[in-house]
């Protein structure tokens, strides 16, 4: 019995300092997803604010990324709240530089208890809909009005106004690569780290946002033929152009993009081989070159002239 024991404290001292890697380890997996949550979160806001006096729908763009414990196996949220906090609730996953939401004093980890003073009361348990529904409150918002966030402390934090392209920004650990779904841009963690170069990863994130500017998966709806999908690859490229130029980034990290990723975002059918979407936005930059420089504040022509998907 006692050298039973014996054999289990063994076991255990040996056992430890691997159980202590592998929580070293998970703890390390989300200071590198927080990371590329920061970046994300100050492309999107760039992206968003920059091209604000064209997009036909504005929110407002504190310039955060939320999240939630939930997001992440049960396993791993004691790992994960090493990095984040442990707020049961939306809490901030990171904000990024100069954005409204970094100069109220919001910093990851704090919960959103309440905006403009309703608080956040989600119904349901699934893993982002406390996020969902901090979004939602987020859009009945005036995007040109000041508002305020409670902080689960009671602490008030003073948002500035900071109106944006409708759209809210994530980073998952599985799914698509990148997408886009009329509200949210997603793009996984794998994608955001096998890009090193910060024009690259906007390139993405303007490509996704697009979509959501254009309404691709309104306008789509239940006829998502080859043709029509394909028109949509194309417009969300050209439109792209713009957000890039906007924020102060690269067109061309678009066409870079493209050349080193052999292989497609989505393995499709429907999608656009990569050669003509180099070509379409070649053309698209040397349109806006040439609108640009005819009037500097000339609009994208996709945005003012819908064309119909045929
Ligand atoms: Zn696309």
């Amino acid at each position: 019995m006692q050298k039973l024991a014996a054999l289990i404290a063994a076991a255990a001292l040996a056992l430890s300092p691997v159980a202590a890697a592998a929580k070293g380890g998970r703890a390390a997996f989300y200071a590198a997803l927080a990371e590329q949550e920061t970046r994300l979160a100050a492309i999107a806001h760039r992206l968003t604010t920059a091209s604000a006096r064209w997009c036909p729908a504005l929110t407002p763009q504190p310039g955060w990324i939320l999240g939630d414990l939930r997001q992440f196996p049960n396993g791993d949220r004691g790992a994960a709240s090493e990095i984040y906090g442990d707020a049961d609730g939306p809490f901030i996953a990171a904000v990024a530089p100069g954005s409204p939401a970094e100069r109220a004093g919001l910093t990851r980890g704090t919960r959103i208890a309440a905006i403009n003073g309703d608080a956040i009361l989600p119904a349901g348990d699934g893993p982002t809909i406390r996020i969902d529904t901090a979004l939602v409150k987020l859009y009945t918002l005036d995007p040109a009005a000041a508002w305020t966030i409670t902080g689960a402390d009671g602490r008030l934090y003073h948002i500035a106004p900071a109106p944006g392209c409708a759209s809210a920004f994530r980073i998952e650990l599985r799914g698509a690569q990148a997408a886009a779904n009329g509200i949210l841009v997603r793009v996984t963690q794998k994608l955001a780290r096998s890009i090193a170069e910060d024009d690259e990863l906007a390139a993405v994130v303007a490509h996704e946002l697009a979509h959501n500017i254009l309404r691709h998966r309104d306008r789509l709806g239940g006829d998502r033929s080859a043709a029509r999908i394909r028109q949509t690859e194309f417009e969300a490229d050209r439109l792209a152009v713009w957000l890039m130029a906007d924020a102060g980034y690269d067109p061309a990290a678009a066409i870079r993009f493209w050349q080193r990723h052999k292989r497609p975002l989505i393995r499709a059918a429907s999608h656009p081989p990569r050669s003509e979407r180099i070509v379409a936005i070649k053309a698209e930059m040397t349109a806006m070159t040439a609108a640009r420089a005819a009037s500097i504040t000339a609009r994208p022509s996709l945005v003012d002239a819908v064309p119909p998907l045929e």
